[in-house]
């Protein structure tokens, strides 16, 4: 079989490594780098820049240079994300026709994922170069809280470079892939991965070469280019006040800043002062401005110690999910360029109670994880087998507007789990699937994810007709939904797409919610719980009326329909003791009903 390579399509950086004979090869860039940074630029003369080259030319080129689009991946215009995006951006980013974010650069527009594939043809063709053959199967990573519609995107943009993408795996099970493989021990571990653009906290539980994790939380909207922009802000602010000059309408200025800012965090990680110094940034009518600036790592740290404090609390959040202690975790494994932040170690020293393991190079972990995935594939590397779980609940809409789950949150993937449903009224003819995710009972108060109808259902009175329906989760984390009727063999089936993205706050928000809304939401599924039961009712009421109504008198079939119709009208009312008293009046007429269907047999 061809070789598998291995790709980490990073927000700020990028790298792909191959596995092969037992050893991970991190394969340099044109210009010897061993990872290649995720830009690319559009000069005036028409020419596609990407990596190094494009970040050289970024401060001359700074409205035509292209950066950290994974974070826009699969994200409308209009969300708060890709808005705050913009503040800072010196490059245009507008709406697609469908409202997906876009950037547009002398004109034209592209979508994230076709950036995206300029960066993994870049590394695909150095991978080329370097092996001396052509290279088309890979495997890309994801953050893990990247949903359907984000994964896909990667995909794409994988099929636009010319690979074919064998699989899509997380972040931090890629991390822990590249560890775990250089250790036969057992253990529980978190890997803390914290980017440019993303974090990720996972706790999988290991054990002979196999891996499952436990729980993953964290934020697809925290990273270093957060940190930068911290420094940023405070640069900008104290050059306001020193000149009252605004820079954020400057995007050269803006450019120049963004580097500077980074580089100066970056020196921090080893030094404890850096001067910041940009001439000429600016101009006025005094005149050319200058900024110059001392900064110490103490002020960098008081300027961005809230960021790094929340990623400890979904540290927290992700040890509760996986029912476990800090005292239960054997090792903590720092992933992402981020982790060689002082700050940053300390603070997850100091959360975990223990030395952070930096054996594997956090810049390289994750591309080394998803070789290692790719030799899998290949078959080069024994039986590994890699787990992931659910983040939230799949399920469908049932009778009476009820959310009926068939995957739970947490459940490992892939998985595929199979129920049987049926039809709620005599002859109907199709059945509607309703793919829903969340945690609240009722299926209105959940996210939408896709609908579609199984037809051709044959006459049949309600509850005979067998409807199978398989939730399945590939490796990939793609939901694919199925509906048989296993009558007919006739079967309907969709990919299911997610119809909006849903970051970790998301996700967190949706759970948050569903614990706020317990008794009301009990409430409510009393209600539809009820109202079925006098919808069973009426039906089957009605039809021993029909076969009997020859036995009762006139008053008694009165009676019955009197009852019916309130019975009917009551369950369009919420109110819970009108409809239980009219349920027990209907009881008393199907008891009567029945009474007098064996009177002559007493
Ligand atoms: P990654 O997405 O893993 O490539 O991480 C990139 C982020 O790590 C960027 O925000 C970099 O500025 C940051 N980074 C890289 N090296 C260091 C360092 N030595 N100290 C602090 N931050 C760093």
């Amino acid at each position: 079989m061809d070789k598998v390579i291995g790709i980490d399509l990073g927000t700020t950086n990028s790298c792909v490594v191959l596995y092969d004979g037992g050893v991970a090869h991190v394969i340099p860039n044109a210009e010897g780098s061993r990872t290649t940074p995720s830009i690319v630029a559009f000069t005036g003369d028409g020419q596609r820049l990407c990596g190094n080259i494009a970040k050289r030319q970024a401060v001359a080129n700074a409205t035509h240079t292209v950066f950290a689009t994974k974070r826009m991946m699969g994200r409308k215009f209009k969300s708060p994300e890709v808005q705050r995006i913009q503040m800072t951006s010196p490059f245009k980013i507008a709406a697609a026709d469908n409202g997906d974010a876009v950037v547009v650069v002398h004109g034209k527009r592209y979508t994230p994922p076709e950036i995206g594939a300029f960066v993994l043809r870049q590394l695909r063709e150095s991978a080329q170069e370097y092996l001396d053959q052509p290279i088309t199967d890979a495997v890309i990573t994801v953050p893990a809280y990247f949903d359907d519609n984000q994964r896909q995107a990667t995909r794409d943009a994988g099929r636009l470079a010319g690979l074919n993408v064998m699989r899509i795996i997380n972040e931090p099970t890629a991390a822990a892939l590249a560890y775990g493989v250089s250790t036969d021990s057992s253990g529980i571990i978190a890997v803390y991965d914290l980017g440019g653009g993303t974090f990720d906290i996972s706790i999988l539980e290991f054990s002979g070469g196999v891996f499952q994790v436990k729980a993953t939380h964290g934020d697809t909207f925290l990273g270093g280019e957060d940190i930068d922009a911290r420094l940023m802000d405070a640069l900008i602010e104290g050059f306001r006040a020193e000149t009252n000059i605004d820079l954020y309408q400057d995007p050269v200025a803006l450019q120049r800043l963004k580097d500077a800012s980074e580089r100066a965090k970056i020196e921090l990680s080893t030094v404890e002062e850096t001067e910041i110094s940009l001439p000429f940034l600016t101009a006025d009518n005094s005149g050319p401005k200058h900024l110059r600036r001392v900064l110490t790592r103490t002020e960098l740290e008081q300027l961005t110690q809230d960021l790094v404090d929340q990623t400890i609390v979904h540290c927290q959040d992700a040890l509760n999910a996986a029912n476990v202690t800090n005292a239960d975790i054997t090792d903590v494994l720092m992933v992402g360029g981020m982790t060689k932040m002082p700050l940053v170690f300390n603070a997850v020293a100091n959360f975990f109670g223990r030395t952070p393991n930096r054996t594997v190079n956090p810049d390289e972990a994750v591309a080394v994880g998803a070789a290692i995935q790719g030799a899998i594939l290949a078959g080069d590397v024994g039986e590994v087998v890699l787990l992931d779980v659910n983040p939230l609940s799949l399920g469908i809409e049932t009778s009476g507007g009820v959310f009926t789950k068939l995957i739970p949150r947490n459940v490992t993937v892939p998985v595929s789990i199979t129920e049987t449903f049926t039809t709620s009224e005599d002859y109907q003819p199709l059945v509607n699937i309703h793919v829903l995710q969340g945690e609240r009972p009722l299926a209105s108060d959940n996210t939408s994810l896709a609908r579609f109808e199984l037809v051709g259902i044959p006459p049949a009175l309600r509850g005979v007709p067998k409807i199978e329906v398989t939730f399945a989760i590939d490796a990939n984390g793609i939901l694919q939904v199925s509906a048989r009727d296993l009558g007919t063999k006739r079967e309907q089936q969709v990919r299911v797409r997610a119809t909006s993205g849903l970051s970790e706050a998301a996700i967190e928000r949706i759970l948050a919610e569903a614990e706020q809304y317990t008794d009301a939401d009990r409430m409510n599924v009393e209600l539809a719980e009820l109202r079925r039961r006098v919808a069973g009712l009426i039906y089957t009421t009605e039809r021993s009326l029909a076969e009997s109504s020859n036995y009762l008198t006139e008053s008694e079939l009165e009676q019955i329909r009197a009852d019916l119709e309130s019975a009917r009208r009551a369950t369009e009312s919420a109110d819970m003791n009108k409809i239980q008293n009219t349920l027990r009046d209907l009881e008393k007429s199907a008891f009567r009903i029945t009474e007098v269907m064996y009177r002559d047999f007493t």
